[in-house]
């Protein structure tokens, strides 16, 4: 009986260590400064300018408010982050009301969330828009390397990190102008093009607003070095790659590539292919983007990815049978989607 009460003791003092050290990490985990994260669903409410790219059946407004939704569900599972939406509802916000909330929640960080849309109906792929400014624009590009990367395993394009000045010489976007101007780090992430078909089989495949949402906390996660107890993810050693802070404000890309040039190396008679070598540089931009003509530049093919760790490459143009004198010109596109076009070379050997 004696050794029974003193196995007791020793148990009730064993549980009370325990008890008492899980208090201790608890009250450490408690003290840290929650991360606060404000997700911005863009567009909302009626009226032609705030349902945002409306096509092929889908509604930016709405589709925003489905990643944000599922974005912030998935980054609530994370330990010390505490995150807000900008809207709940299909109702017009400002820009500058959204940027004032954020503010008034002492938000780390602003991710806004859009879809795309061009004017050509071209372009397909992600980008993210961040701040042109200093510490801004380290931020915004640190989190948009890590976003542009997990949508492009999805199988969206990566079009990359990009900015953009207005002519007052800030930042051209309103949703990033107004999180900066309260000191807030801001992204726009503009996920796919609804406009084109390379991006509308994902757009359309089942439950992609809710893997878009889940990777974008995801990249937040790794971002912030967040960890969760509840599902055992743990981004606490994430390698955040560096990016330095630009010594003068960047602004958008105004200038085309550097060159284009194209060459056909030559032509099978039996498959009709004419095999074509395409040389092209932009030194402040990468090249992201080409398109090809066989009938000297008045239909152009759509828009190819471009290899953007090369400089030359070949491929093959199909020649449609009818065609008397096919003459190659190539475009290279940059990322800020100005193109250089190549000079027409004829195909040798050719025979109709
Ligand atoms: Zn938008």
């Amino acid at each position: 009986m004696k050794n029974c009460i003193v196995s007791f003791c020793l148990i009730f003092v064993l549980i009370l260590g325990i008890a008492f050290n899980i208090d201790t990490v608890d009250v450490q985990a408690s003290n840290e400064k929650p991360v606060v994260v404000v997700i911005d669903p863009g567009h909302g409410g009626t009226g032609e300018r705030n349902l945002g790219a409306q096509y092929n059946g889908f509604s930016e407004k709405e589709l925003t408010m489905q990643v944000a939704t599922a974005m912030k569900a998935e980054l609530e599972k994370y330990d010390n982050v505490t995150v807000y939406l900008t809207r709940t509802t299909d109702t017009i916000v400002s820009l500058e009301q959204r940027a004032i909330f954020a503010q008034s929640v002492n938000a780390d960080f602003m991710f806004s969330i859009h879809f795309n849309a061009s004017l050509e109906h071209d372009f397909y792929g992600s980008e993210i828009w961040t701040s042109g400014f200093g510490n801004y624009y380290k931020k915004g590009a640190e989190f948009g390397q890590i976003i542009s990367d997990d949508l492009e395993s999805l199988g969206l394009y990566k079009k990359g990190v990009k900015t953009k000045l207005g002519q007052s010489g800030k930042d051209y976007y309103g949703i990033i102008r107004q999180s900066v101007a309260r000191e807030i780090p801001c992204v726009i992430i503009e996920h796919a093009y609804l406009d084109h078909i390379y991006d509308l089989p994902l757009l359309r495949s089942a439950n992609f607003m809710q893997t878009l949402g889940i990777t974008d906390a995801t990249a937040v996660a790794k971002y912030f070095h967040l960890s969760s107890k509840s599902t055992g993810a743990d981004f606490s050693t994430f390698n955040v790659k560096s990016v330095s802070e630009p010594k003068s404000p960047l602004s958008k890309d105004l200038t085309e590539p550097d060159y284009c040039k194209a060459q056909v190396l030559s032509f099978d008679a039996t498959s009709r292919n004419a095999l074509v070598q395409m040389s092209t540089k932009d030194s402040q931009s990468p090249v992201i983007y080409f398109s090809y003509s066989y009938d000297g530049g008045n239909t152009f093919s759509l828009l190819q990815m471009w290899d953007r760790t090369k400089e030359t490459q070949s491929f093959n143009i199909l020649i449609p049978k009818g065609i008397t004198n096919p003459q190659i010109v190539c475009r290279a596109y940059n990322n800020y989607e100005l193109y250089t076009q190549s000079e027409p070379v004829n195909v040798p050997e050719y025979s109709n």
